[in-house]
């Protein structure tokens, strides 16, 4: 029989219900053991529907309340110092204070999980960091799961993978130093799974796809050798944790690991899970001299993407692979299904031509188990058993083929028109008419501003009146022409603040919009949004990625009549608000059938009509947002330039359709530049407003060095807190600014938009924002 398992589930919950647990508890609305409870249903229900669709072992450890990368921190005793914990039993308020930090000390960092939208907080290693092994809660989330009747195998960040994650704040420590240390605490722990009759721990080792230079990758063999020496009963381990230790697969998502293939054929593994969608070709480097007893766990259904699997093609790859490697052939989603959403049935309103096309996590599950059962049914082919005679096979099958010829067939998949719009892309398209330095004059010429020009970054904060008048909207007790009249009301309301409070360039304050992305998914064709779709970000936050499946085209304008009307209601420069191509390509599931770098583009024109139409109804300042631009960048340096050139070109391609007196704008918000700052130059957007208040302005410095040539705003405030920031602490602020880039180029705006901030806050804040730039003007002049 093969078996079927998954790197991981998502354990949000199909109705977010970790989320309004993990809120209701912060709050203060509901006690621990509530969040327990839900903790403990929702694990039990992610097991049963792995048991269900017939995978033979269920996966324990990736149930994470906030984070498995802090479950791992935790499991290994390393939660910082700062915090003082010490020998302290972590619970909940300790956990919950290290991943979103407490009166006295700043959460973790958070960053993003390899080149995914997951965000793990980033562990904390210094040269007092000492490990020692806490791992109750994960033995008692395997006992909980035996007790359930089910089979475990427990899945864990690997141990190199842990390390290479980790970041130090201490410049000359290498946190190779704790090599020996981490590969102690994973051996005693296997041993202590071993006892409770684990049979099997999967170590995601996705560090290894990334680039690793040779000395992480001597820190890895001496890892593992370390593991090893645990199952022979060497170097310490006693008897009975060797003869109980679990057999260990390494699991490699995202990406390529051929050219380690000898290295992983000498580290003392029983199985190796490559992923056969990212990276199929690997399988070569690996077939020939496949370990003998070494299972091979294929992962060839998507675990990044929403399409139905192509059965028949999965099948072609795996059946040799059967017949070589019989039992020891394992199947699995390439990569954890943390990265899409829980189930296809919760959606009733999704449309109705596309949702056969997909699957989400649970149907995957079924994918696969069908896949096994059609291996298992081929090889009985001699005992008279043929796949084809299996009437449930016969039906999958036809089900497969039919979602994707009717994917490929539909005339919303394919427009001919749009096709040729690409094909006819020239180099002047993405060139503006004249250079930032000939622009900046016709755009001050037309625009009036002051010196230092005050702006925000979009949105406003979104009350709970807009929340309402949108959910009665949606369920249709809020006619269409009310809601307009709603959301119009809105933006004269946050035009008139702005101009009461003396900013020079305004926006409209998106109430319209639910989210940046889907906004605009809901309005252009070849996209479906779904109603429960949700994927976890961070901690309890989620977002609900549209679904790009279609050629891009724009029906009718689709933010035109919102902003002329802002326009109409000041003097002042109200600028225009779009989320860029790449922002919408990196923020959405997008179709596999058709290069990305082409859908990017299609998206790019797209917005390019729509930059023009703003233009054209007397929109002079543009802002196109790319707060995803670095999000998609490869795994490996060598793939990087082309990524980043093709991103760079559909940007321009979006914005160069104006004339030069339009200005336009563009917006980031993550604090990692210089190594990109070259493509973030080549954008050529007249205006970059970005992150750097919580740095203290030091990402100016990459900025400066580069001689980075056009304007930027560098935000003078974090808006991730409600503390109103004093005039004096911006003032601090823009002084370092103005040390480093000349002042005809700065403006003044907070670091991202206000949408999450209450209007208290957002007014106070602002004010003193304002008034800081009149105090530097007035230093100036
Ligand atoms: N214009 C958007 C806003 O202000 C930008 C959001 C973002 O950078 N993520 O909300
Ligand atoms: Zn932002």
């Amino acid at each position: 029989m093969t078996l079927v398992h998954t790197l991981g589930f998502p354990r949000i919950g199909e109705r977010r219900e970790l989320k309004f647990a993990l809120e209701a508890f912060w709050r203060g609305d509901s006690p621990a053991a509530a969040l327990e409870e839900t903790a403990r249903f929702l694990r039990a229900r992610r097991w049963q529907t792995q048991a269900a669709a017939g995978l033979g072992l269920v996966t324990v450890g990736d149930c994470a309340l906030y984070d498995h990368v802090l479950d791992t921190t935790l499991l290994l005793g390393a939660a910082p110092a700062r915090f003082g914990f010490g020998a302290a039993r972590i619970g909940l308020a300790e956990q919950f204070a290290l991943a979103r930090g407490n009166a006295d000390q700043p959460a973790l960092e958070m960053t993003k999980w390899f080149d995914t939208n997951y965000h793990y907080l980033v562990p904390e290693l210094d040269a007092r960091t000492r490990l020692s092994l806490h791992a109750g809660a994960l033995l008692d989330e395997v006992r909980e799961a035996q007790a359930l009747g089910h089979r475990v195998k427990v899945a864990l960040v690997g141990p190199l993978t842990w390390l290479v994650l980790g970041k130090s704040h201490e410049a000359d420590f290498d946190r190779r130093a704790l090599t020996g240390a981490v590969a102690e605490q994973y051996a005693r722990l296997l041993g202590e799974l071993g006892a409770l009759g684990v049979e099997w721990v999967q170590l995601d080792e996705t560090a290894l796809v990334t680039d690793l230079d040779a000395g992480w990758l001597a820190a890895a063999d001496a890892i593992y050798a370390r593991l090893g020496a645990a199952a022979d009963g060497k170097a310490g381990a006693t008897a009975e944790a060797a003869a109980a230790r679990p057999r260990l697969l390494l699991a490699a998502a995202f990406g390529d690991v051929s050219r380690h293939a000898a290295r992983l054929a000498g580290w003392p593994l029983d199985g190796l899970h490559l992923d056969l969608v990212r990276a199929p070709d690997q399988l070569a480097a690996f077939l020939p001299d496949w370990p003998e007893g070494r299972v091979l766990s294929a992962g060839v259904v998507d675990g990044r993407n929403v399409w139905r699997n192509d059965l028949r093609r999965s099948l072609a790859t795996l059946a040799p692979l059967h017949g070589a490697l019989g039992d020891r052939l394992w199947l699995a989603p390439s990569c954890s299904l943390l990265h899409v959403p829980v189930a296809l049935d919760a959606e009733t309103r999704l449309d109705a031509e596309v949702k056969p096309w997909l699957a989400f996590a649970t149907e995957k599950l079924g994918e696969l188990a069908l896949l096994a059962h059609a291996l298992d049914a081929a090889s009985r082919h001699d005992l008279g058993a043929r796949a084809e005679d299996d009437a449930v096979l016969a039906r999958a099958l036809a089900a497969s083929d039919a979602a994707r010829g009717a994917r490929l067939a539909s005339r919303r998949t394919l427009h001919r028109t749009v096709r040729a719009r690409v094909d006819a892309i020239t180099a002047t398209m993405t060139e503006r008419a004249s250079p930032h330095a000939v622009r900046a004059v016709a755009q001050q010429a037309a625009l009036g501003l002051p010196p230092l020009p005050t702006t925000t970054i979009g949105s406003f904060p979104q009350t709970a009146a807009i929340r309402a008048a949108r959910a009665a909207h949606r369920r249709g007790e809020l006619g269409a022409l009310d809601y307009l009249h709603a959301m119009r009301a809105e933006v004269a309301d946050v035009i008139a603040r702005q101009e009461a409070l003396g900013l020079d360039v305004l926006v409209h304050g998106e109430p319209e919009r639910t989210d940046m992305v889907e906004f605009f998914a809901e309005r252009l064709w070849g996209y479906a949004v779904t109603e429960h779709g949700w994927v976890q970000s961070y901690g309890s936050r989620c977002v609900k990625p549209p679904i790009l499946f279609g050629d891009i085209l724009r029906p009718e304008a689709l933010t035109v009549d919102t902003a002329s009307h802002a326009q109409s209601l000041t003097a002042r420069p109200v600028k225009g608000m779009l989320t860029g191509p790449v922002t919408m390509l990196q923020w959405s599931f997008v179709r596999d059938d058709l290069p990305r770098e082409q859908v990017q583009l299609q998206l790019a024109l797209a917005l390019r009509d729509e930059v023009i139409a703003l233009e054209a109804a007397g929109i002079r300042i543009v802002q196109i947002d790319e707060p995803a631009f670095r999000e998609g960048l490869p795994l490996r340096a060598a793939d990087q330039p082309a990524w980043l050139d093709a991103a760079v070109r559909a940007f321009r391609l979006s914005a160069a359709g104006v004339a030069d007196s339009t200005q336009i704008h563009t917006h980031m918000c993550y604090s990692e530049f210089n190594d990109v700052l070259p493509w973030i130059a080549a954008m050529d957007a007249d205006v970059i407003t970005i992150e750097t208040s919580r740095s203290n302005m030091e990402l100016l410095d990459g900025f400066a060095r580069f001689d980075y040539p056009n304007q930027i705003g560098p935000g003078v405030y974090d808006i991730h807190s409600p503390r109103v920031p004093s005039v004096e602490a911006m003032l601090a602020l823009l002084r370092r600014a103005c040390a480093v880039i000349p002042r005809e180029r700065l403006w003044i705006n907070p670091d991202c938009g206000l949408k999450t901030r209450g209007w208290i806050e957002t007014q106070a804040a602002l004010a003193n924002m304002v008034e800081a730039a009149r105090q530097l003007r007035g230093e100036m002049a």
